[in-house]
């Protein structure tokens, strides 16, 4: 009764046609843990693998809401519960024009792997909307906020599945979001990560995912004998995960000189530091989606429509979105000297990126590397139980040691002489615990 790789993939495909992003996935992951999967009879008998791709639940619904023009808008909401094994479904709602049932089941699947990588005893969801917050008013986002969580809200609850943000939704939109949930259900519970510090957030949370990637690729660099001292340093994107990376990447004594958007990319040969890190939170706030006004403010030089991977540089972040660092990119970074990667987006490099990635530096996939935004959200949620607030010093520490714990799986699962297979350390790793899990659970 043995299944081969090609089968199953032929499988998925047949049962979840033009889900292309969740194929890439799944297909990753699989690629990574079959040799694992087919040495363990008793996985095999379980069906483990062909269950993980299955998400325990998919709610799809309506989202009506009125514009600032009296007009009725309809979106389309989600939110995928993927995989429970190891706590409440735990993951990010994206609101943005690009949100399809693909995207957030690869989303939902990746998340579970991540989850599980933290230590911490969340299971993995990811919810979102097509709802694109770009030139809204503050008075569209409460609105649909407030509708979105008038249908989600019978779905969560802090011991069922505990939602955060992802892009498109930070600090503003989890606060209405909270508020309806609060109004709706009379009760004031952790049922979401990422809240405001006076209403029971966690400090370092709006900094965790950047600051996490940062201490994950300073221990990729202190492998090879290296340090984030004396680095140059690509990122992309220019909200919360590249602004918590940049700020810690300056603390640390390494240059960051690139930003980006939908627009374009920004080079600033000499770093961005000081209040030009604060700028591109005042950026972000203006919803207009755009990079190009860093030019304008500081003197730096813009890129229209490309991408930062054409910049020289020792250490490439991507901190966007999925598949933003493509074949040709990831070979202009190695002929540029290029000599690691740590994706801090989710899937942030394509396939055939990845394949060449591995083999050209040390390459480190999203889900071990920008776990650690996820892992305050987990942290947030113990102190909501237990009704206290932690110092920040203390949710440092706790994360520090999180992101050494993630990199020490990915290398006692991906060493292979004297180079580590990240991807396949964060996937085997990721994935054993979710298994041992499942088995002890029964069919279910
Ligand atoms: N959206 C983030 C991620 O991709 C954070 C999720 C959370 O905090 O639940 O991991």
């Amino acid at each position: 009764m043995k299944t081969d790789i090609n089968e199953f993939i032929a499988n998925l495909e047949h049962r979840t046609p033009g889900e292309n992003e969740f194929h890439q996935a799944v297909e990753e992951v699989i690629g990574s843990v079959w040799d694992f999967y087919e040495k363990n009879p008793r996985y095999q008998r379980a069906k483990i693998l062909e269950r993980m791709v299955e998400p325990e639940r998919v709610i799809m619904f309506r989202v009506p809401w009125v514009d600032d023009r009296g007009e009725v808008q309809i979106n389309r909401g989600y939110r995928v519960e993927f995989n429970s094994a190891l706590g409440p479904y735990k993951g990010g709602l994206r609101f943005h024009a690009s949100v399809t049932l693909s995207i957030l089941k690869f989303l939902g699947f990746e998340q579970t792997f991540k989850n599980s990588l933290t230590t911490l005893p969340m299971g993995g969801g990811k919810g979102g909307s097509d709802f694109s917050p770009k030139g809204k008013s503050d008075g569209e986002i409460m609105r649909f906020c407030q509708s979105f969580m008038t249908e989600l809200y019978r779905h969560i609850g802090p011991h069922t599945d505990v939602p955060a943000g992802d892009i498109g939704v930070g600090g503003r939109e989890i606060g209405y979001l909270f508020g309806q949930y609060k109004r709706i259900k009379n009760e004031f519970t952790g049922v979401l990560t990422g809240k405001g510090l006076a209403w029971g957030g966690s400090l370092i949370r709006p900094e965790a995912t950047g600051f996490g990637a940062v201490y994950f690729a300073q221990h990729m660099l202190h492998r090879i004998g290296k340090d984030i001292e004396g680095q140059t340093i690509s990122v992309s994107g220019f909200g919360n995960v590249a602004w918590g990376a940049i700020s810690k990447i300056n603390e640390l004594g390494g240059k960051v000189v690139t930003i980006s958007g939908p627009d374009g990319y920004i080079y600033d040969k000499n770093g961005i530091t000081g209040d030009k890190v604060e700028y591109l939170l005042e950026l972000r706030a203006t919803n207009n989606d755009i990079v190009s006004p860093y030019a304008d403010e500081f003197g730096a030089v813009f890129v229209a429509g490309k991408r930062p991977w054409e910049v020289p540089v020792d250490l490439a972040m991507p901190c966007a979105t999925e598949n933003e660092v493509g074949l040709e990119d990831a070979k202009e970074l190695a002929k540029n000297g290029c000599k690691l990667l740590a994706e801090a987006s989710n899937m942030g490099c394509t396939a055939d990126a990845v394949d060449f990635l591995s083999e050209a530096m040390d390459y480190a996939p999203g889900k071990a590397v920008n776990a650690g935004g996820v892992a305050v959200s987990g942290l947030e949620m113990s102190q909501n139980s237990m009704r206290i607030n932690w110092p920040r010093e203390e949710v440092d520490e706790r994360l520090k040691g999180i992101m050494k714990a993630i990199h020490e799986t990915c290398v006692s699962y991906g060493t292979k002489g004297n180079k580590v297979d990240y991807v396949k350390g964060a996937n085997v790793g990721g994935f054993v615990k979710v298994a041992e899990a499942m088995l002890a659970q029964g069919v279910v």
